[in-house]
């Protein structure tokens, strides 16, 4: 690891995460930490957070939203509702068009369209998914043979790097299930080319921690810092940006300012766009919620009206390791609000951890049908592997409702964003209720 120093004169503070104590790394992180932000897990309040932010979706959020301050009022923070779908793009898209018109908020809506890009990209290319979790696999293995790397990688997850800023949005990360973009970019280029950690691991790390915790943004976005995205193309966190963008709270030294992105296989070639299968109105059906898609509100309006729900919590998917408390326990409370908040349309519910159980649940109820939306590629179709045929084998149909918006993402997601972009009208028009 090269050698580092810091400006940060106010080392000190002490937190608990990993039930240990930690270092904090400075009384500007200290106090930016006590400002941390409350994600209250129920459809509520992603509607709530939305309108408070909807005054402020255009000039501010244009201006201001590249930097990471104490409390992050530049930008939505309406990701881990998203994530969830607890409220949709379309809801958001819909909402900020309405209020200012698409001109006004293009930059808005341009993040907005990244997130449907980055789904759309890998439903197209799965195998990425898959070969991510091979390659994190291999670099766990390494850890358990080469204690330097271990003891890197602790410290890096435990914040005690001795690189002030890193070491903030380590612990900004663990506990508040939330960083900031710039921070994230941040955080992984120095987790890649300044700490010279494996990337998939720095990747498992976020996806461990963040209530947005999502397949497709994160191990895309990480990939894209690498060089592995776009290809030879990477990003190196600067001193300078981070002294600008922070207002002044980090000025970090001895970064990897001029390293190399890594080198990777080429893009795989294209798959299939998902396709919606259609819903037959007259057999008994149940409804599988997974915590991918907690709005089945548009299938309850098409007049499915199911006998039985049961829900799927992909959670211990995510990482390598056990998924952090407050990311679990958001998924958690989210799914409930939404059983709870539909109650007397979903029959009763039954909460499966695996595919046997849902077959389970399929035949205790005489299912002869189970709909559900969509699961990106992730953990919840990962856990959700073979349960088609299982179904198939027990006469049940099994079928699987794409989103508009999800359907033209994967339609338009065959090359880079800027390409992507250009659909931003279609994108608009299908959002609208
Ligand atoms: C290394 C790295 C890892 C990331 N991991 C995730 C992740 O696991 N889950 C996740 O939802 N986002 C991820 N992002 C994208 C982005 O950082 C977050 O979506 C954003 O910071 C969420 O904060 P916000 O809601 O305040 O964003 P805002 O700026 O208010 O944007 C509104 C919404 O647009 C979407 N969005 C904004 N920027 C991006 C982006 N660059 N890529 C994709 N969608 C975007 C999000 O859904 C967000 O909620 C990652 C980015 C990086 C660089």
């Amino acid at each position: 690891m090269p050698a580092r120093h810091e400006h940060d004169a106010n080392a000190g503070g002490v937190s608990s995460i990993f039930g240990q104590s930690v270092t904090v790394a400075s009384a500007g992180a200290r106090s930016s930490l006590q400002l941390m932000i409350a994600f209250t897990p129920t459809r509520a309040a992603g509607l709530t957070r939305l309108e408070d932010f909807l005054p402020h979706a255009v000039g501010n959020y244009a201006r201001r939203r590249n930097f990471d301050l104490p409390g992050h009022a530049n930008v939505s923070r309406m990701s881990p509702w998203l994530r969830h779908r607890v409220v949709t793009e379309a809801e958001v898209i819909a909402a900020v068009v309405a209020r200012h018109g698409p001109e006004m908020a293009e930059k808005f809506l341009s993040e907005v369209t990244w997130r449907l890009y980055f789904k759309g990209w890998l439903e197209r290319r799965p195998s990425v998914w898959a070969a991510y979790k091979i390659e994190r696999q291999a670099a766990w293995n390494r850890m358990q043979t080469e204690s330097g790397l271990r003891h890197q990688w602790e410290a890096a997850c435990r914040g005690e790097t001795g690189i002030a800023c890193f070491d903030h949005w380590a612990q900004e990360l663990t506990q508040s299930g939330y960083l900031h973009n710039h921070a994230r970019m941040w955080c992984a280029s120095i987790w890649i080319f300044t700490l010279g950690l494996p990337w998939t691991l720095g990747a498992d790390f976020f996806l461990r921690h963040l209530l947005d915790g999502d397949a497709a943004s994160n191990t895309l976005s990480w990939r894209w810092v690498a060089g592995l995205q776009t290809r030879g193309k990477h990003y190196l966190a600067q001193a300078d940006n981070i002294a600008t963008y922070t207002d002044g709270r980090f000025a970090p030294t001895g970064l990897a300012e001029d390293a190399s992105a890594l080198n990777g296989p080429p893009h795989p070639p294209l798959g299939p766009c998902p396709t919606t299968d259609p819903i037959q109105a007259d057999l008994r059906s149940g409804l599988l919620l997974t915590e991918d898609d907690l709005h089945p509100d548009p299938l309850l309006a098409n007049g499915l009206a199911p006998v039985a729900t049961a829900t799927l919590q992909a959670t211990t998917g995510r990482s390598i390791l056990v998924s952090s408390a407050q990311a679990v326990d958001f998924t958690r409370a989210a799914i409930a609000d939404c059983t709870t908040r539909l109650t007397d349309r979903l029959g009763p519910i039954t909460a499966c951890v695996d595919t046997d159980e849902i077959l389970h649940w399929a035949s205790a109820h005489r299912l002869e049908q189970v709909v559900m939306h969509n699961a990106a590629v992730g953990p919840a179709r990962d856990a959700l592997e073979g349960l088609r045929a299982k179904l198939l084998d027990h006469g049940v149909r099994f079928s699987v409702q794409v989103r508009p918006l999800d359907a033209l993402a994967s339609q338009h997601a065959t090359a880079g964003f800027y390409k992507f972009r250009a659909a931003l009208p279609e994108i608009i028009a299908l959002a609208q209720p």
